[in-house]
């Protein structure tokens, strides 16, 4: 008893660093009611499909909602008390404390389902570490398409998880199972539906493509490094110290402004391949958020060969830092603004697939 006590808080701060918790449990909730509102604001949704949509998140609100959620609330690990497609959403990351029970139809654990390194996917097995200069990315060609292929096992699967959420929640649509009224049925269109957004959020944050998920290649001192995939996902928006009003207000705007404007450029329609090139195009994200994260915690030396002992990152540095690193000049802040909205825009169009598909239109 006294051990289980003692476990439990561990357990709960072990989750709550692992990897799989990409984007936090806010991010997920605000990001797929953020869909939800894409969707019912679109004059192209169908009315049946909207109809639907307005029953998966009671007490939804507008687009101010969300901003007043995104600027006040504090979540942290989910609670179980969430309503409606928000408990649901963040059941991925909920399970994946399991690293051992498969989740049919796949032989892996849920954890591996979130993510997909891009090294590991390589073919060469001397170039499966990160790089900054992202050399040891993948050829996209060259991944081979079975599962039992040997490389899946340290990649991460998440291309066969977008893609078969996205089946489940076709068959459901079709077979008018259409909610979710009990918790304990599995087999529904809100389940799927939230399933299907979850992975395909986790599919944009670049921490979730590489085997490197801390940045720890960015630091002299790699076990004493800090935690940058948290820096990255839940510390400005869902920290339990500071609320970060002007951080985050000026985030909000990028995020608004994103997504008014941002085009999807993934156009095929295979989901499988979508996913990695997601993967890909958000991998190219790393080599920011790495200088970032060196800048921001004051990490001496170079990327390629950093010196001394770093502190921990001030997290309004982090993410204010700004660079051409990546292509074109913006911030961390920006980058995560433009890859977020990408998450909304891509659940927004694979649901409404998945709805016509469902209906045979
Ligand atoms: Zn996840």
């Amino acid at each position: 008893m006294a051990i289980k006590k003692l476990l439990a808080p561990l357990l709960i701060v072990a989750l709550f660093c692992s990897p799989v918790f990409a984007w936090g449990s806010k991010e997920h909730m605000l990001l797929t009611r953020l869909a939800i509102l894409r969707l019912l604001n679109d004059a192209t949704t169908p009315a049946d499909m909207k109809t639907w949509l307005k029953t998966l998140q009671p007490e939804l609100g507008t687009v101010a909602t969300q901003q007043a959620f995104f600027m006040k609330s504090r979540v942290g690990a989910a609670s179980g008390s969430e309503k409606g497609i928000s408990w649901w959403v963040v059941q991925p990351d909920a399970r994946s404390g399991d690293k051992k029970t498969p989740v049919p139809p796949f032989e892996f654990a849920e954890q591996k389902l979130h993510f997909t390194d891009m090294e590991n996917l390589n073919a060469d097995v001397d170039k499966r570490a990160y790089k900054h200069d992202m050399s040891d990315a993948p050829d996209l060609n060259q991944v081979p398409r079975d599962i039992k292929d040997e490389r899946w096992k340290e990649a991460g699967i998440l291309p066969f998880a977008v893609e078969n959420s996205y089946k489940e929640l076709v068959k459901s649509i079709k077979a008018g199972r259409l909610s979710a009224d009990d918790r304990k049925d599995e087999d529904n269109a809100v389940r799927w539906a939230a399933f299907l957004a979850h992975y395909t959020e986790d599919n944009t944050q670049p921490l979730h493509a590489t085997e490197d998920y801390q940045c720890k290649r960015y630091f002299a001192d790699r076990r004493g490094a800090p935690n940058v995939h948290s820096e990255m996902e839940y510390k400005m928006n869902d920290d339990e110290k500071n609320d970060y009003p002007k951080l985050r207000a000026d985030y909000w705007k990028l995020l608004i402004k994103q997504l008014d404007t941002f085009k999807d450029p993934i156009t095929t329609k295979d989901l499988w391949l979508a996913t990695l090139q997601v993967s890909l195009e958000s991998y190219k994200q790393i080599p920011l958020i790495g200088l970032a994260a060196m800048q921001a915690s004051g990490q001496q030396g170079t990327p390629e060969k950093p010196t001394g002992r770093a502190g921990p990152i001030d997290t309004d540095k982090f993410f204010r830092y700004s660079s051409e690193v990546t292509g074109t000049h913006e911030t961390v802040m920006q980058m995560k603004a433009r890859q977020q909205a990408w998450a909304v825009v891509r659940v927004a169009e694979v649901w409404r697939r998945a709805w016509d598909e469902g209906k045979g239109k």
